[in-house]
């Protein structure tokens, strides 16, 4: 099946034995383990203390009542994350107003042996941010460390608290008539203390980097509720292990991050936009190529998306329309930004789609020619997931490969896809410079949804084994919290495994930081 192919028809099928051959996963109980979802990872957490009664009390003592929740209604929207593919039970939801108070939590709770799970806008896609079943971990929630401490624009820099959305950090610095250039499609949700214990991605990585660098500094509590005051905004500071780098992508595992400060950006006062029609996804290494020659460090997105998902966003989200009059097998999304009013950002995208045109390189193009025509570009993509829910079950991955490979790899998953449940349709989408798929598969057209999800572990365990298999990553942006534990034991190397509980043993010694996550 070619990787846009749209439809298997009413009478889908998968193969059972293909689903065996590349079955990898554990069963367990998922009800014990707030699961809802067929992903069944051993998944217990460490053995660790349920609060007592009187801790509750101290702990909440110390927020004060408004903020320590008790109440199952109250607590819902920190135990059910926005797919309801997990949900958790907690006997307290503490909502600290200040680096302090965090810290006073973390020290009783690790007196106690209590597990704590760390949580900022609940945003994230791998069930990091939810609590176990078991109604024995406390949620810590950095909501209201909301205080933008310092912005410093002529030192392109700026002080957050660890509960200021994304979306609220990118305006203060936008105020300040500076760029934050991290972007994701859950700014608006997602906090900034989130943002860098995941090291988030987005469509910016190509020109500004992920999360981690964009962080000069940051303020964290450890387990045992000493804080690293490390809001230095210094970009040399060899003084040795860089601990900074440890906390940020760990998940809430090594310490909760409170503050930190960022790296800002001139602001890019023109864009050019660009919609590049290919015959084969092979082509995007060259058209990738070619624009980082000709306009270097001005790309700011080079974004893959195939036919079908096209067709998914049109035929789903009101608004959106075909970019071309015809239907394209691959769809590139350029942009190229510009620092000064002088129409640069144009002139080289127009060199460089004149180039890819010379060259045989893609089938058509559309350059916007305004903003809105911009808008409605980006819509396209940034409509994909919202588009893939009414076509039913998804099953979605998050990986890297070389970006020499990432056609190869596009090919074998299909195949590979297709071998265990034929049919199914593949959405390979993602960010192309990063080497990052997200190679997404919607059900076959007429199958039981809940019969797909069933076939999650040997998709997945396959999709991720092939990434390992060609040098490339199982989780590019999205972390691996509960859902990718399993497979993370599986790709990464002994040594490197051992070295990382060693350094979760050395960073919280009674393991009470969101247990259970990352690593068993
Ligand atoms: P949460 O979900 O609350 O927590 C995530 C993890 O961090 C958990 O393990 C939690 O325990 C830990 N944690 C939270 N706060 C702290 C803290 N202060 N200190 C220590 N640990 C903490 N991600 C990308 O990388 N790129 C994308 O393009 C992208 N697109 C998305 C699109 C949508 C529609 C959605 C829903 C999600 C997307 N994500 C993406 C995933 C998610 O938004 C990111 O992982 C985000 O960084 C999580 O931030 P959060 O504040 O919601 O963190
Ligand atoms: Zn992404």
């Amino acid at each position: 099946m070619g990787s846009f192919a749209v439809s298997a028809g009413p009478t889908a099928t998968c193969h059972l034995s293909t689903f065996r051959k590349y079955a990898t996963g554990r069963a367990t109980s998922n009800a014990a383990n707030g699961l809802r979802s067929p992903m069944t990872q051993h998944l217990r957490p460490p053995a660790l203390a349920a609060p007592a009664p009187e801790l509750i009390d101290r702990l909440a003592a110390i927020v004060g009542p408004e903020h320590a929740l008790t109440d199952p209604d109250q607590q819902l929207p920190y135990l059910r994350e926005w797919r309801d593919l997990f949900f958790g039970r907690t006997p307290l939801v503490l909502r600290p107003g200040s680096t302090e108070e965090v810290s006073r939590i973390l020290a009783l709770a690790n007196e106690a042996r209590v597990g704590v799970v760390p949580q900022a806008g609940n945003t994230g896609l791998v069930g990091g941010q939810t609590p176990f079943g078991t109604g024995t971990e406390i949620v810590l929630s950095v909501s209201r460390l909301k205080q933008v401490r310092d912005i410093d624009p002529a030192a392109y820099c700026m002080t957050v608290e660890a509960g200021l959305t994304l979306a609220e950090c990118r305006a203060a610095a936008e105020r300040a008539d500076r760029l934050l250039p991290l972007s994701l499609p859950s700014e608006g949700s997602c906090r900034i203390g989130g943002n860098l214990a995941t090291n988030a991605g987005g469509v910016g990585v190509l020109a500004y980097g992920n999360a981690r660098q964009l962080a000069l500094g940051l303020e964290v509590v450890l387990a045992d509720g000493r804080v690293i005051p490390g809001l230095k905004a210094l970009k040399k500071d060899n003084t040795g292990y860089d601990l900074k780098d440890l906390f940020i992508g760990s998940e809430g595992t090594l310490g909760i991050i409170t503050a930190a400060v960022l790296k800002l950006f001139p602001r890019p006062v023109e864009t050019a936009t660009a919609m590049v029609a290919l015959s084969e996804i092979a082509q995007a290494l060259d058209l990738f190529s070619l624009s980082q020659e000709t306009a270097g460090r001005s790309v700011t997105a080079f974004e893959f998306i195939p036919r079908i998902c096209v067709e998914f966003v049109t035929r789903h989200v009101a608004g959106t329309r075909e970019p071309f009059a015809k239907a394209y097998p691959w769809y590139v999304l350029i942009e190229i930004s510009g620092a000064k009013p002088d129409g640069q950002a144009a002139r080289e995208m127009e060199d460089v789609l004149g180039q890819a045109a010379e060259r045989g390189l893609l089938l058509d193009a559309v350059l916007a020619s305004s903003l809105a025509q911009a808008r409605d570009l980006w819509r396209l993509r940034e409509s994909i997931s919202e588009a893939q829910k009414p076509e039913g079950g998804n099953i979605k991955h998050d990986v890297s490969v070389p970006i020499a490979r990432i056609a190869e790899f596009i090919a074998r998953a299909d195949r590979i896809v297709e071998s265990i449940c034929p049919g199914a349709r593949p959405l390979p989408l993602g960010h192309f410079g990063d080497g990052n798929v997200h190679y997404n598969v919607a059900q076959p057209v007429g199958m039981d949804k809940q019969r797909f999800m069933e076939l999650w572990e040997p998709i997945t365990g396959a999709v991720h084994a092939l990434a390992a298999e060609m040098d490339g990553s199982i989780s590019a942006e999205h972390g691996i919290g509960r859902v990718k534990r399993a497979d993370l034991e599986r790709h990464k190397s002994p040594v490197e495994l051992d070295l990382m509980r060693r350094i979760k043993a050395a960073f919280d010694p009674n393991g009470i930081l969101n247990p259970g996550k990352v690593l068993s």
